[in-house]
C-alpha cells in the first residue's frame, strides 16, 4: 500500500489486518552475544544450547538418611552396621558391603555397594555403630537420581526462541552457559506532541492539560522488553516536529502521540513523510483508537498514536507491543484474547470494533469479566480500574449475566 499524505484515503483497515501490516515490516534484531546476568530475564534465546555436564553428575541421595543394599532389608525390618557418613559435596570414598549402611545427607553421593537410600524418620540410629531400619517395600533404587537421570552432557536443554524466565537463567547456570546469543532490547524513542501540554511538574494554565502519555508509553516500552528513550513534547508546528522526529528516527521505533487525526494542526503524518518515512496504513476499524499511523523509514517503525491517552494506550497494546515482542525475537508477539463469562449484564452500541476497559478475574468457576465505569478515550482514570479490554463487536451489543465475551488481558 502506497501513502501520499493525509489526504489520501484508504479503505480502513481491521485490526487483524493493520497488525498484519506491522508484522510484515517487522524483524527480529540480530542476535548478540550477552552474559548471563539477572538483565537477560525476558530476552530471547537466539541459539541451541546443549549440557556441558552429566545432570546429576552421580547417583544422588534425594533424601537425608541411610544408604543401604536393598538385599539386606528387604524384610522391612534390619539391624546394620554404620561404615561412614557422606554429606552433599563430598565423594563417597566407601563401600557399602553386605549387613551395612552410611549415613547420608540429601544432594551427597550414593556410596557404591548401596542402591537404596532409608529416610531417617524410618531409621531408629543405635549408637553411632548401628541403625535399626523398619521400612516395609523398600525398591532398588529409593531415593536415588541416578546420574544423568536430568541430562546427559550433550543433550540440548533450550531451543531458540525460547523467552527467558527465572528458571531458564538458572538452567543456563547449570550447564555453564555464562555467555548467550539473545536477540537484544530494541532502543525506542517516545515524543509526546501537543500545544495544550505541559509535562508533570508544571501546574496547566486553564487552556493546557498534562502530558500523561509521556510516561505511560516509555513504561509500555519497558514493560514489553524494550529500552525507552523520551524525547520530550514537540509542538504542533513543522519546525518544532522537523527535527525531533529525525532525532527520535535512529531508534529502532519511534513512538507519537497525537497529531495524527483530522484537524489542521494534526500534523504528524505530513511531517513524517516530508523526512522519508513510507506510511504503511492511517487509521484502523478500532475504538478507541481510530486515528493511528503506521509507517517506516529503512528498518525503523514508526507509530503515530492518537492522542487521547486511553486511545494510545490501546493503540500501544494492540500494534506496538507485538512489533517490540518480534524485534525481541519472540515468536509469540500477539496476545489472544480469551473467553470469559459477563459477572454483570453488559449493554453497548458502537459503530466499530470496540476495546472496552474491564476487570478480568480468575474465579474458582473460571473466568469472569465486568465492564468498569469509562468515559470514553481521554478517561485514564476509569482505564485504571480495568486489567483488562472487553472486545465488542461493531453495532448493538446486550449481553447478559454469563455470557461470553472475548476479553483481552492487559496486565
Ligand atoms: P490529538 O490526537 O493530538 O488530536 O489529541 C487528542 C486529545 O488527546 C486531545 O484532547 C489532547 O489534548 C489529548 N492529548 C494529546 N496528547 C496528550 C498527552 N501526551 N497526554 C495527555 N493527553 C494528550
Ligand atoms: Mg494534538
Amino acid at each position: 500500500m502506497r501513502f501520499s499524505g493525509r489526504h489520501r484515503r484508504f479503505a480502513m483497515l481491521s485490526v487483524a489486518q493493520a497488525q498484519a501490516l506491522v508484522m510484515e515490516q517487522a524483524r527480529p534484531l540480530p542476535a548478540v552475544q550477552t552474559a548471563l546476568n539477572p538483565e537477560c530475564l525476558g530476552l530471547t534465546l537466539a541459539e541451541d544450547v546443549a549440557s556441558d555436564v552429566d545432570m546429576p553428575p552421580y547417583d544422588k541421595a534425594l533424601m537425608d538418611g541411610f544408604a543401604v543394599r536393598r538385599d539386606d532389608v528387604a524384610d522391612g525390618s534390619a539391624i546394620l552396621e554404620v561404615v561412614g557418613e557422606v554429606a552433599a559435596g563430598a565423594t563417597a570414598r566407601m563401600q557399602v558391603g553386605s549387613g551395612q549402611a552410611v549415613r547420608i545427607m540429601t544432594g551427597a553421593p550414593i556410596p557404591s555397594g548401596a542402591d537404596a537410600v532409608v529416610m531417617v524418620e524410618r531409621s531408629l540410629s543405635e549408637g553411632e555403630r548401628q541403625v535399626h531400619i523398619d521400612e516395609n517395600g523398600i525398591r532398588p533404587g529409593q531415593n536415588i537420581l541416578r546420574r544423568g537421570t536430568e541430562m546427559r552432557q550433550g543433550d540440548v536443554v533450550l531451543r531458540a526462541g525460547k523467552v527467558l524466565r527465572p528458571q531458564e537463567l538458572g538452567l543456563l547456570a547449570i550447564v555453564g552457559k555464562t555467555v548467550i546469543a539473545a536477540h537484544p532490547r530494541p532502543k525506542v524513542t517516545v515524543l509526546s506532541t501537543g500545544d495544550e501540554l505541559v509535562e508533570a511538574p508544571a501546574r496547566p494554565s486553564a487552556s493546557q492539560i498534562r502530558n500523561s502519555n509521556g510516561p505511560m508509553l516509555t513504561a509500555q516500552v519497558r514493560r514489553a522488553g524494550a529500552l525507552a528513550c523520551y524525547l520530550g513534547i514537540g509542538r504542533d508546528t513543522r519546525e518544532s516536529l522537523v527535527p525531533l522526529v529525525q532525532s527520535g528516527l535512529d531508534a529502532s521505533v519511534l513512538v507519537l502521540s497525537g497529531g495524527v487525526s483530522a484537524g489542521n494542526r494534526d500534523l504528524v503524518p505530513t511531517v513524517l513523510q516530508e523526512v522519508g518515512v513510507t506510511g504503511r496504513f492511517h487509521k484502523v476499524q478500532l475504538k478507541p483508537g481510530k486515528p493511528l499511523f503506521f509507517g517506516t523509514r529503512g528498518g525503523t517503525l514508526v507509530f503515530g498514536l492518537p492522542g487521547n491517552p486511553v486511545s494510545a494506550l490501546v493503540c500501544f497494546e494492540l500494534f506496538v507491543r507485538p512489533a517490540l515482542r518480534v524485534l525481541l525475537g519472540d515468536r509469540n508477539p500477539i496476545r489472544a484474547p480469551v473467553q470469559a463469562a459477563l459477572a454483570a449484564e453488559f449493554s453497548y452500541q458502537t459503530d466499530r470494533p470496540t476495546y472496552y476497559p474491564a476487570i478480568l478475574e480468575e474465579t474458582a468457576d473460571g473466568r469472569t469479566v465486568q465492564a468498569v465505569p469509562w468515559f470514553g478515550s481521554p478517561d485514564l482514570r476509569g482505564l485504571g480500574q480495568a486489567n483488562a479490554l472487553m472486545v465488542l463487536p461493531a453495532g448493538a451489543t446486550r449481553m447478559a449475566r454469563g455470557d461470553k465475551c472475548a476479553t483481552l488481558a492487559l496486565d
